[in-house]
């Protein structure tokens, strides 16, 4: 494919170049539009993302019996002990602010009997503060939403099947980034460009990501200099439908709302790993779930909601809808489950403001890291971790000058792997880099990973599995089953950046 580098001679083709359609860079476009032009590229369509997919809800301190600090409490227990404390203070105190413009701008959230947002609760919260819609399709209404006020918004360009190559860098600085659409390659330059490409866990198998989610942000901003951080720590969802790819989830707070587990042999056995039984952490009930297929011999567990009250019914009308689409009848029978990776916690290193460490740069969404989940994430601080650091990048980019002329591609990418290499990295990954890792395995996907063609998903694979080794010890999503217990040694996220050696940094 060919490339020429327009002359820029008349200037910017946008203030902002936001990259991503999910929840992160539909609010960081809105949020930017204020400021002045945006061109927001997607490589699929608006629609098409794991924020559409999202199906549990919003975390929010709304209930009068809720607070932000409780909130706070338990997105730091959730993290065992990473969690960046001023990012999680930022996330439950603005959390509330940003659920109410939803809530303004008309997302139809599911309302109680006095008309106030039904809350939801989920494993790991205290309180009831899960916001929800259409019954179980929150991330589908939250986007459907939010499309319109985009589309309908002058000051910005909407490019669809626009995927981002390589970032525009000159002097220590992005510029802008290289797109391909349409097999043509376009060189957009921009003041300030908004990373919102989202996780990488559609590269595992099983997964419950679309198969956009392939850490391309990652790749970008690795290639173009910037740090990454706490690329080990994948989360593994323990109630992914046992059956198709990607696999379709069960919500978390399906659990909140009384479904069981159950082995092959008809017992219910949470109780014996955790006393907080099926809401334990997502990290204890995925292991959990693992060592009970593994001693009875089956590829799967059971979800039991027969029991369900018809209020939880109508709250998931929607989910329960999907599998019936599926052939399954989660009324009448025990549904197959098992554990699939579902949310990347590390990413592109950003500061509070998602600034990346390279000038121009931002990140927002799951492609960041901003510490706020630390080794595990809460569940349902994804979409309001998208909404709240999504506006804070779009308000510290509007100050961003002018970037230099000469720009030019840091690190194109290579093309993608076949789709023969893609299912083995896949398979690969999910068992060397999976929920219980070792050394040994590690090694062993680390060698394989060198014999590949140079590829976007095996750079990326390539952090994930250079964190995994670094840290030797096992603490929230990682398990090392050579290192099985927490080691205060390593209280700190390791830093990876191109050129230099991986480094373990405290963060305030
Ligand atoms: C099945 C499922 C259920 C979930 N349920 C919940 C839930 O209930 N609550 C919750 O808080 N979280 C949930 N999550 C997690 C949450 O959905 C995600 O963390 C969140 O939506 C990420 O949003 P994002 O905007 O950062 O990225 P995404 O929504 O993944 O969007 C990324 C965008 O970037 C685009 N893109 C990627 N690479 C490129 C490229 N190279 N060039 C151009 N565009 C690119 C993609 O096409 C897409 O538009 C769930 C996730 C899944 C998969």
């Amino acid at each position: 494919m060919s490339m020429s580098l327009p002359d820029h001679s008349n200037g910017l083709d946008a203030d902002f170049l936001v990259i991503g359609s999910g929840l992160a860079g539909l609010y960081a476009s809105l949020q930017a539009s204020r400021h002045g032009s945006v061109i927001l590229i997607t490589k699929a369509q608006l629609e098409m993302s794991n924020s559409s997919w999202a199906q549990g809800g919003i975390a929010a301190a709304l209930d009068p019996e809720d607070n932000p600090t409780l909130h706070e409490e338990d997105t730091l227990q959730a993290g065992r002990g990473l969690c960046r404390l001023s990012a999680v203070e930022i996330l439950a105190e603005e959390g509330p602010i940003r659920v109410h413009d939803l809530l303004k701008r008309g997302v139809p959230f599911d309302r109680g009997p006095d008309g106030t947002p039904d809350l939801g609760l989920e494993g790991g919260h205290q309180r009831r503060r899960i916001l929800h819609a259409n019954g179980g399709a929150t991330g589908q209404a939250v986007v459907q939403a939010l499309v319109p006020y985009v589309q309908a918004n002058p000051a910005i360009v909407i490019w669809e099947g626009a995927r981002a190559v390589s970032l525009l860098t000159a002097d220590a600085r992005c510029g802008g980034a290289i797109i391909e659409r349409g097999g043509a390659l376009h060189a957009l330059r921009a003041r300030a460009t908004i990373l919102a490409t989202g996780g990488a866990c559609g590269l595992y198998t099983p997964t419950t990501n679309p198969g956009t989610a392939t850490g391309d942000g990652i790749a970008l901003a690795y290639s173009a200099g910037a740090a990454v951080a706490d690329m080990e720590f994948v989360q593994f969802h323990p109630t992914a439908f046992a059956m198709g790819h990607p696999a379709f989830l069960l919500s978390e707070a399906l659990r909140g709302e009384g479904a069981e587990l159950w082995n092959a042999n008809e017992e219910r056995f949470m109780s014996r790993y955790d006393p907080k039984g099926e809401l334990a952490p997502r990290d204890v009930v995925a292991r959990a779930v693992a060592h009970e297929m593994e001693s009875t011999g089956k590829d799967h567990v059971f979800l039991r909601l027969e029991h369900l009250s018809s209020h939880a019914r109508e709250q998931f009308a929607t989910l329960f809808a999907g599998l019936r689409s599926k052939g399954f009848d989660p009324l009448s029978h025990p549904v197959p489950v098992a554990p699939a990776a579902h949310f990347l916690m590390g990413g592109v290193a950003v500061d509070l403001e998602g600034r990346t460490s390279l000038p121009g740069l931002y990140a927002c969404g799951e492609v960041s890291c901003t510490g706020v989940h630390g080794a595990n994430r809460l569940a349902s601080n994804s979409l309001l971790e998208c909404l709240v650091f999504g506006y804070r990048a779009a308000e510290a980019a509007k100050d961003e000058g002018d970037p230099p002329r000469d720009a030019r591609p840091a690190s194109m990418f290579g093309p993608a792997l076949s789709p023969a290499l893609r299912r083995e990295l896949g398979q690969r990954l999910f068992h060397d880099a999976g929920i219980e890792r070792s050394m040994e395995g590690l090694v062993h996907l680390r060698d394989w990973l060198t014999a590949l063609p140079p590829s976007p998903e095996g750079l990326v694979a390539d952090r994930i599995v250079a964190g995994a080794l670094a840290r030797e010890e096992s603490r929230g999503s990682q398990y090392r089953s050579d290192f099985p217990a927490e080691n205060p040694r390593f209280l700190g996220h390791f830093v990876q950046q191109r050129g230099r050696p991986t480094d373990l940094v405290r963060w305030e």
